[in-house]
């Protein structure tokens, strides 16, 4: 096992730098995300680690050795795909033990390690099997236990739960989990699933447009977004945005003042005069059935309902900000009686009310 260090990484094809600045360090066992639309970067990252890319400037190291010019078969990491190739002929046990055999390690000590990852990925039962009489799911497992059964320094994930259904991706997801909690090997791991990077990572690593928007712990990057890229993305459903104008006593959204009250005046007086971007997770905005309730830190704002999704559990409405193409979106617990059309005074929590400036 082993830290990954990125030093101001770049890398350019061509004209086009896909990636720079970059410049993290992974601890030692620590399981990090990287996250992201489609074309920021992720995969060329991953790549860079693994050595299928060369950087164009900056340093790579895994467990403090320089790497930017060592092959990626020397490099002692293991790199899983989304389309997992497994080759057809061979049983599962047969395709855990081949990168083992490829090394010449010793047989005995082949057979006891396919026997601990087919355990630890359970799937003992299916090692005489071949890949055609598995599941796409058990597949991918397979994939994983092949890769960890070498026992890498360092683990690569490029999408793998991509390929599965959502049922089999959840389960996999979480056996994921629990290996790496078993195995602990530092694992670096990309997605453009914001749910896998919140439920996995140690680490998040926020990219956009080949640059890194933010790193932290899931909770931290949740709670408290470095700007409204990193804010859109992570939540599900995302955080709300308002378009709004700061002015001396609240922000103007669509002809509303939100007042903010003196003890918030931090949040209006940094942008004052400006357009801004409001932003609020739907579960900090209540239906607020009583103005004389209202609560402290708080703000009124009148809304039509749009559309009423109940997911059982709770309620998403859908809900527009009269004179303006806002969408709204708000989770409610339980069932509730609400039909398009219906006005709604909606009361947003102003302590949770994020400022961004204007995109
Ligand atoms: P992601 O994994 O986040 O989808 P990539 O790392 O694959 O993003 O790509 C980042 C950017 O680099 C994209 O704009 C992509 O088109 C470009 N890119 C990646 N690989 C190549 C390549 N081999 N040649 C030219 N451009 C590339």
């Amino acid at each position: 096992m082993a830290n990954v260090r990125l030093e101001d990484i770049k890398r350019r094809f061509n004209n086009v730098t896909a990636i720079e600045d970059i410049s993290f360090e992974i601890p030692d066992g620590e399981f990090w995300v990287l996250v992201g639309p489609s074309g920021c970067g992720k995969s060329t990252i991953l790549r860079t680690i693994a050595g299928l890319e060369t950087a164009t400037s900056g340093k790579l190291f895994i467990g403090d050795r320089l790497m930017n010019n060592i092959p990626a078969r020397q490099r002692d990491v293991a790199m899983v795909f989304q389309n997992y190739a497994l080759y057809p002929h061979m049983t599962v046990a047969e395709n855990i033990a081949f990168g083992m055999q490829m090394r010449k390690v010793d047989r005995k000590v082949i057979q006891d390690r396919v026997l601990n990852v087919a355990r630890s990925l359970s799937l003992e039962h299916l090692l005489d099997r071949k890949p055609k009489q598995l599941s796409g799911g058990q597949q991918q497992r397979v994939a994983l236990g092949r890769a960890i059964a070498r026992q890498p320094q360092v683990f690569l994930l490029d999408e793998p739960l991509s390929n599965l259904d959502a049922q089999l991706r959840d389960d996999t997801r979480a056996e994921l989990k629990q290996l790496h909690q078993n195995v602990g090997i530092t694992t670096v791991y990309v997605t453009h699933d914001q749910v896998e990077a919140m439920t996995l990572a140690d680490q998040i690593v926020v990219l956009n447009r080949g640059r890194i928007q933010q790193i932290g712990d899931p909770q931290s990057i949740y709670a408290n977004p470095a700007n409204q890229m990193v804010a859109s993305f992570l939540g599900n459903p995302p955080m709300n945005i308002l378009p709004a104008i700061a002015q001396y006593e609240g922000f103007n959204v669509s002809g509303q003042l939100l007042e903010i009250p003196t003890t918030l005046q931090a949040k209006l007086q940094l942008h004052q005069g400006k357009s801004v971007d409001l932003g609020i997770r739907p579960e900090h905005i209540t239906i607020n059935t009583d103005s004389a309730a209202i609560t402290e830190n708080s703000a009124l704002l009148s809304v039509e309902v749009k559309v009423v999704e109940p997911l059982g559990r709770e309620t998403l409405i859908r809900a527009s900000v009269p004179d303006s193409s806002v969408l709204l979106n708000v989770q409610v617990g339980g069932a509730v009686r609400l039909h398009p059309g219906d006005r709604l005074s909606l009361q947003l929590d102003l302590n949770h009310l994020f400022v961004f400036d204007s995109t």
